[in-house]
């Protein structure tokens, strides 16, 4: 039987932590650290992220902005925002909630955020500097994965790591994170043949791909640490991953829940994210 990998009790103290420097930094130069979000039209999962976000924020005592805008708003009004944000100096975090509606040009968007400000990590910029294995501002939920390996001592160094999915928000970014910590990589997706039998050479197995309990027992190598990164939802309405949790348990050494995985360490590290901008800004 596996040991959970507990993202609700991480979460927590990487965001105590966060809020004790806060307190410092206030003391110190008078300043927090402050996240602006920018939410267009009314998708109903975007809100709900939004308000997370904005709450974990205003509990850390970080100035924290949401900008609700109407879903007719065109890329030039969102480009303006953006830059009002981008020259802000008590703003150190910008984050355009996505998807974005369709007559909106997203990459246009996203590449305008100034990179010091990228918290998601999703401009070129530091897209770049992450492959090269530099440091720089890493995309939340693969940083928030990797923060699992540390927490819980698991050694990586070495290791056969798979990652189903290929996306640019979770799946390569995880897959170069994982490249920089020493283990060595495949990554799946929809073309690629047998997982399963991919799968079960993996000391490691991230699944990214959005499809409800894909990943089953027979995927699984005993012992395996398994990372679920799904959110799906089931014909009941139930919350569920891309692992089937029960059966996966029972082989894997260590697994993430879902909820109270991957989900709230995703929160935590835009917030370490914001951070790490506001104290290159000091
Ligand atoms: P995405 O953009 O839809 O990408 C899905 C990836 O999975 C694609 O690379 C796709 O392959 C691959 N894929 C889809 N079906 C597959 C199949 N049957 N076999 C193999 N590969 C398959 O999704 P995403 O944004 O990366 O998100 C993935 C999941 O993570 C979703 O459930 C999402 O809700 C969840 N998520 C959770 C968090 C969190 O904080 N917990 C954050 C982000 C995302 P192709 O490239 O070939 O199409």
């Amino acid at each position: 039987m596996a040991t959970l990998l507990d993202g609700k009790a991480l979460a927590q103290k990487v965001r105590a932590q966060l809020k004790t420097k806060v307190d410092k930094h206030k003391v110190t130069t008078g300043r927090v650290p402050g996240l602006a979000v920018v939410l267009v039209g009314e998708d109903p999962a975007s809100q709900v992220y939004v308000r997370m976000k904005n709450k974990a924020c205003e509990e850390a005592g970080y100035k924290s902005i949401v900008n609700r805008m109407p879903d007719s708003t065109t890329t030039e009004q969102l480009l303006a925002v953006v830059n009002e944000y981008n020259n802000d100096d008590s703003i150190n975090g910008i984050l355009v909630q996505l998807p974005l509606p369709d007559q909106i040009n997203e990459s246009e968007v996203l590449y305008a955020i100034k990179p010091e400000k990228d918290v998601d990590g999703f401009h070129p910029f530091n897209v770049g500097l992450m492959n090269i294995g530099a440091d720089t501002l890493f995309p939340c939920t693969p940083y928030g994965c990797m923060k699992f390996f540390e927490e819980y001592g698991i050694d990586i160094t070495g290791k056969s790591a798979v990652v189903i999915g290929r996306s640019n928000i979770v799946g390569k970014p995880m897959a170069s994170l994982l490249i920089k910590a020493n283990t060595t990589v495949t990554v799946c997706h929809s073309k690629t043949k047998d997982i399963a039998s991919v799968c079960r050479q993996a000391d490691i197995i991230v699944a990214a791909i959005g499809r409800a309990e894909y990943v089953t027992a027979d995927f699984v190598k005993e012992g395996a640490v398994v990372i679920d990164v799904g959110m799906n939802r089931k014909e009941d309405g139930k919350l569920c991953g891309d692992v089937a949790f029960d059966e996966v348990y029972a082989k894997a050494s260590y697994i993430t829940p879902v909820p109270g995985g991957v989900g709230p360490m995703t929160i935590a590290m835009l917030l370490a994210n914001t951070m790490k901008a506001f104290e290159a800004a000091l």
